[in-house]
């Protein structure tokens, strides 16, 4: 078994470009962050002529957004009931019409760009782990007809072989309009439409510190990179889970949380289609989840938070036993299966368990807090922060939500109490 991520194995990243210095004039947006957000927001900016440079610490797509599980989903974290009593009926309206818009965003980039992602809208099920989440799944789908005209299909514990090959699950539910693809490879033609379009990408570029500083006389952004010195009149940050000292203000705000991942040889065709007859994106309806899905050559990709801390050496190779574990519960055809491929990254959850998205009050853009939920909002996101900088007004229901940080201000970014989170995590769904 390798301690590789499966999908770059899959497509050629685009190649770095050849050491240059970085620009001296003051450019447009400095966009902090190669991945889905930062890319996306690169995109549009630049496609509205404004100049702009992506300023990256690793690679293109080196972050989540090659290393995730290729799900595009609609919907978000929290039930939708915990989010009318939080933001009132009429937000959660508009923020459920924005995680649909959200799938339709990736779909027309992805054709626009012509960008080879296997990109299939193949549709999403969640399987209930009780009888008690199955109940409440009608509870659901009824809430969701009735205030976002959606429709979400319910599926009874006796039609469920038709969705999925396993018997654990006491039902499910299906939203036909969630989405499948290869991370990797949709990273990798976001990163070239953005330079098709005329953004810079400076990979192996480090910020290490930004601040509002005058230059020439006009107020903009000083940001001090690994590779020198950088003006800006505006900053925006897609640091994701990997957000750390360069915002300082953003990090307290954010929990970064390990999500790991193992996949198996390729399966025989029969095999595959008994797992997951619809080939569809699916995760179950416990805290402490797991998600799994086919990947387009037959492999089954089984994911889960095996660890809570960031991916290391350690977590990946512990989670690999622990996740094959997993899935040989939900699916025992698997016991012989070999491993080929085990690898894991960083979540970014905020305290609400919330996207959030908007400006700091030192005028610093920001987009982040996707909770595993990223692929479609993170490409969202990006696009309507740019097009905000560009001076539009875009729909947007998640710029201006309270943005909370810890309880009692307890945290400074470095995440303490992960052992105890997760242990809290497992509790929930022992007596839930
Ligand atoms: C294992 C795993 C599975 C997942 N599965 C799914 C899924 O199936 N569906 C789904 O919707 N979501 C999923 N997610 C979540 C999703 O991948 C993320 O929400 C999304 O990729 C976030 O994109 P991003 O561009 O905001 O951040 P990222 O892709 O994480 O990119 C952030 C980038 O910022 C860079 N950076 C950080 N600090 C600096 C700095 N100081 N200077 C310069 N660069 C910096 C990092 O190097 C990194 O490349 C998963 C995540 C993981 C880890």
């Amino acid at each position: 078994m390798l301690e590789t991520n499966y999908w770059l194995t899959t497509v050629a990243m685009p190649p770095a470009e050849a050491a240059h210095a970085l620009p001296e004039a003051t450019i447009d947006v400095a966009v902090i962050g190669a991945g889905f957000t930062g890319l996306s927001a690169a995109r549009t900016l630049a496609r509205r002529g404004a100049s702009v440079a992506v300023l990256e610490a690793e690679s293109i797509g080196w972050g989540a957004s090659s290393r995730n599980g290729g799900m595009v989903l609609t919907g978000l974290k929290l039930g939708v009931n915990q989010l009318i009593s939080m933001y009132g009926r009429e937000r959660t309206q508009r923020m459920y019409a924005a995680s649909l818009s959200s799938i339709d965003c990736v779909e027309q980039i992805v054709h626009e760009e012509g960008i080879e992602c296997n990109f299939s809208r193949c549709g999403h099920l969640e399987v209930a782990c009780k009888r008690k989440h199955f109940d409440d799944y009608a509870r659901q789908a009824e809430v969701i007809a009735r205030e976002f005209q959606h429709t979400l299909r319910v599926v009874p514990k006796s039609e469920l072989e038709s969705e999925i090959g396993s018997s654990i699950y006491y039902g499910g539910m299906v939203d036909e309009v969630s989405a499948g693809c290869n991370p990797a490879a949709y990273v990798a033609g976001l990163g070239r439409a953005a330079v098709k379009a005329g953004a810079r990408i400076e990979e192996h570029t480090r910020v290490q510190s930004m601040q509002r500083d005058s230059r020439q006389g006009v107020q903009c952004w000083k940001v001090v990179t690994s590779r020198g010195t950088l003006w800006a009149r505006d900053v925006f940050v897609g640091t994701s889970g990997y957000t750390g000292g360069a915002t300082p203000e953003l990090r307290k705000l954010i929990i970064p949380i390990g999500s790991f991942i193992i996949t198996t040889e390729v399966l025989p065709e029969k095999l595959a289609q008994e797992l997951s007859p619809r080939n569809r994106m699916i995760y179950d309806s416990k805290n402490y989840l797991y998600y799994y899905r086919l990947t387009p050559d037959r492999r089954m990709l089984f994911g889960g938070r095996a660890a809570f801390f960031p991916e290391n050496d350690q977590t990946v190779r512990r989670s690999a036993e622990i996740l094959r574990r997993g899935m040989i519960e939900v699916y025992p055809q698997l016991a012989d299966a070999k491993l080929d491929y085990v690898w894991g990254g960083t979540l970014d959850f905020a305290f609400d368990i919330m996207p959030h998205a908007g400006q700091m009050g030192n005028g610093m853009y920001f987009a982040l807090g996707y909770a595993g939920h990223g692929v479609a909002m993170a490409t969202y996101q990006g696009q309507k922060i740019a097009e905000l900088i560009a001076g539009d007004k875009p729909e947007n229901p998640f710029v201006g939500i309270p943005f909370p940080g810890a309880p009692l201000g307890l945290y400074d970014g470095r995440p303490w109490f992960l052992p105890f989170a997760g242990a809290w995590y497992k509790f929930l769904d022992w007596v839930s």
